[in-house]
Protein backbone atom coordinates (compact mmCIF):
# COMPACT_ATOMS: atom_id res chain seq x y z
CA UNK A 1 0.00 0.00 0.00
CA UNK A 2 1.10 3.48 -1.19
CA UNK A 3 0.67 6.68 0.48
CA UNK A 4 -2.18 8.36 -1.04
CA UNK A 5 -5.26 10.17 -0.49
CA UNK A 6 -7.60 9.24 2.23
CA UNK A 7 -4.74 6.76 3.55
CA UNK A 8 -3.89 6.74 7.58
CA UNK A 9 -0.19 7.17 7.75
CA UNK A 10 1.90 6.76 10.70
CA UNK A 11 5.15 8.46 10.55
CA UNK A 12 8.14 8.41 12.87
CA UNK A 13 10.04 11.67 12.11
CA UNK A 14 13.06 14.87 13.37
CA UNK A 15 11.96 18.26 12.65
CA UNK A 16 15.18 20.15 12.91
CA UNK A 17 16.26 23.92 11.61
CA UNK A 18 18.89 25.36 8.81
CA UNK A 19 21.17 25.33 12.15
CA UNK A 20 20.37 21.36 12.94
CA UNK A 21 18.62 22.76 15.81
CA UNK A 22 16.02 19.90 16.73
CA UNK A 23 12.71 21.34 17.10
CA UNK A 24 10.04 18.48 17.33
CA UNK A 25 10.66 15.25 17.25
CA UNK A 26 8.59 12.04 17.59
CA UNK A 27 11.42 9.68 18.97
CA UNK A 28 11.14 8.13 22.30
CA UNK A 29 7.28 8.79 21.90
CA UNK A 30 4.57 7.16 19.52
CA UNK A 31 4.38 8.07 15.65
CA UNK A 32 2.62 10.58 14.31
CA UNK A 33 -0.39 9.36 13.17
CA UNK A 34 -2.22 11.56 10.19
CA UNK A 35 -4.94 11.36 7.40
CA UNK A 36 -3.26 11.91 3.58
CA UNK A 37 -4.73 14.33 1.66
CA UNK A 38 -6.22 16.13 4.26
CA UNK A 39 -4.42 19.18 5.17
CA UNK A 40 -3.38 17.59 8.46
CA UNK A 41 0.53 18.36 8.06
CA UNK A 42 2.03 21.00 6.16
CA UNK A 43 1.67 21.18 2.38
CA UNK A 44 5.63 20.59 1.98
CA UNK A 45 5.68 17.30 3.58
CA UNK A 46 2.24 15.80 2.41
CA UNK A 47 3.32 16.38 -1.04
CA UNK A 48 6.89 15.10 -0.22
CA UNK A 49 5.42 11.98 1.25
CA UNK A 50 2.62 11.22 -1.79
CA UNK A 51 3.54 7.34 -3.25
CA UNK A 52 5.92 6.39 -0.30
CA UNK A 53 5.84 3.17 1.24
CA UNK A 54 6.18 1.21 4.65
CA UNK A 55 9.65 1.11 5.43
CA UNK A 56 10.41 4.52 3.25
CA UNK A 57 13.24 6.60 5.05
CA UNK A 58 13.07 10.14 3.48
CA UNK A 59 14.60 13.75 3.96
CA UNK A 60 12.61 16.79 3.10
CA UNK A 61 13.85 20.28 3.54
CA UNK A 62 10.43 22.28 3.44
CA UNK A 63 10.75 26.31 2.41
CA UNK A 64 8.27 28.48 4.06
CA UNK A 65 5.82 28.74 1.66
CA UNK A 66 4.99 25.27 1.45
CA UNK A 67 5.16 25.35 5.28
CA UNK A 68 4.23 28.26 7.72
CA UNK A 69 4.21 31.04 5.18
CA UNK A 70 6.81 34.05 4.95
CA UNK A 71 7.26 36.21 7.92
CA UNK A 72 4.59 39.01 7.83
CA UNK A 73 5.89 42.51 9.83
CA UNK A 74 1.98 43.11 9.00
CA UNK A 75 0.71 40.93 11.42
CA UNK A 76 2.82 42.60 14.14
CA UNK A 77 0.26 45.44 15.90
CA UNK A 78 0.48 47.29 19.19
CA UNK A 79 -2.51 47.47 21.29
CA UNK A 80 -3.32 49.17 24.72
CA UNK A 81 -2.69 46.78 27.54
CA UNK A 82 -6.58 47.19 28.32
CA UNK A 83 -7.03 44.71 25.60
CA UNK A 84 -5.14 42.25 28.06
CA UNK A 85 -7.85 43.00 31.24
CA UNK A 86 -8.36 39.60 33.48
CA UNK A 87 -4.74 39.32 33.09
CA UNK A 88 -2.12 39.04 36.23
CA UNK A 89 0.73 39.85 34.72
CA UNK A 90 1.74 40.38 30.76
CA UNK A 91 5.19 38.91 29.85
CA UNK A 92 7.57 38.75 26.51
CA UNK A 93 6.31 35.76 25.11
CA UNK A 94 3.67 35.00 26.42
CA UNK A 95 0.85 33.20 23.80
CA UNK A 96 -2.72 34.23 23.50
CA UNK A 97 -5.93 32.94 21.65
CA UNK A 98 -6.66 35.95 19.13
CA UNK A 99 -9.29 35.91 16.19
CA UNK A 100 -7.23 37.51 13.69
CA UNK A 101 -9.53 40.00 11.10
CA UNK A 102 -10.92 36.69 8.63
CA UNK A 103 -11.98 35.24 11.90
CA UNK A 104 -9.35 32.90 12.00
CA UNK A 105 -8.00 31.66 15.28
CA UNK A 106 -4.02 32.71 15.72
CA UNK A 107 -1.80 32.15 18.39
CA UNK A 108 -0.43 35.82 18.81
CA UNK A 109 2.85 35.98 20.92
CA UNK A 110 4.07 38.91 23.26
CA UNK A 111 6.77 40.38 21.74
CA UNK A 112 7.23 43.77 24.07
CA UNK A 113 6.03 45.33 26.34
CA UNK A 114 6.38 49.51 26.74
CA UNK A 115 4.08 51.04 29.43
CA UNK A 116 0.25 50.58 28.20
CA UNK A 117 2.12 49.39 24.94
CA UNK A 118 2.18 45.70 24.19
CA UNK A 119 3.32 44.82 20.89
CA UNK A 120 1.96 41.42 19.61
CA UNK A 121 3.08 39.49 17.07
CA UNK A 122 0.90 37.05 14.73
CA UNK A 123 3.27 34.98 12.79
CA UNK A 124 3.36 31.40 13.83
CA UNK A 125 6.46 30.82 15.32
CA UNK A 126 7.70 28.78 12.83
CA UNK A 127 6.78 31.46 9.97
CA UNK A 128 9.81 32.21 7.49
CA UNK A 129 11.87 28.99 8.30
CA UNK A 130 12.58 26.54 6.25
CA UNK A 131 12.20 23.65 7.93
CA UNK A 132 14.20 20.29 7.68
CA UNK A 133 12.59 16.76 8.20
CA UNK A 134 13.85 13.51 8.52
CA UNK A 135 10.58 11.06 8.02
CA UNK A 136 10.63 6.64 8.17
CA UNK A 137 7.02 5.36 7.09
CA UNK A 138 5.73 3.34 10.07
CA UNK A 139 2.38 2.27 9.21
CA UNK A 140 -0.46 2.61 6.33
CA UNK A 141 -3.96 1.33 6.42
CA UNK A 142 -6.87 2.58 4.82
CA UNK A 143 -9.12 5.72 6.60
CA UNK A 144 -12.25 4.64 7.69
CA UNK A 145 -15.44 6.77 6.29
CA UNK A 146 -15.69 8.40 9.94
CA UNK A 147 -12.17 9.37 9.35
CA UNK A 148 -12.37 10.51 6.19
CA UNK A 149 -16.12 12.54 6.99
CA UNK A 150 -14.00 14.06 10.17
CA UNK A 151 -11.07 14.94 8.26
CA UNK A 152 -8.67 13.31 10.60
CA UNK A 153 -7.37 10.18 12.41
CA UNK A 154 -9.47 8.11 15.07
CA UNK A 155 -7.83 6.08 17.93
CA UNK A 156 -4.09 5.53 18.92
CA UNK A 157 -2.40 8.56 18.05
CA UNK A 158 -5.95 10.25 16.56
CA UNK A 159 -8.76 11.87 18.01
CA UNK A 160 -10.41 10.27 20.65
CA UNK A 161 -14.40 11.64 20.97
ZN1 LIG B 1 -13.32 12.64 14.42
Amino acid sequence: MLIAANKAVSIDYTLTDDAGKVIDSSAGGAPLVYLHGAGNIIPGLEKALEGKAVGDELKVAVEPEDAYGEYSAELVSTLDRKNFEGVDELEVGMQFHASAPDGQMQIVTIRDLDGNDVTVDGNHPLAGQRLNFQVKIVDIRDASQEEIAHGHVHGEGGHHH
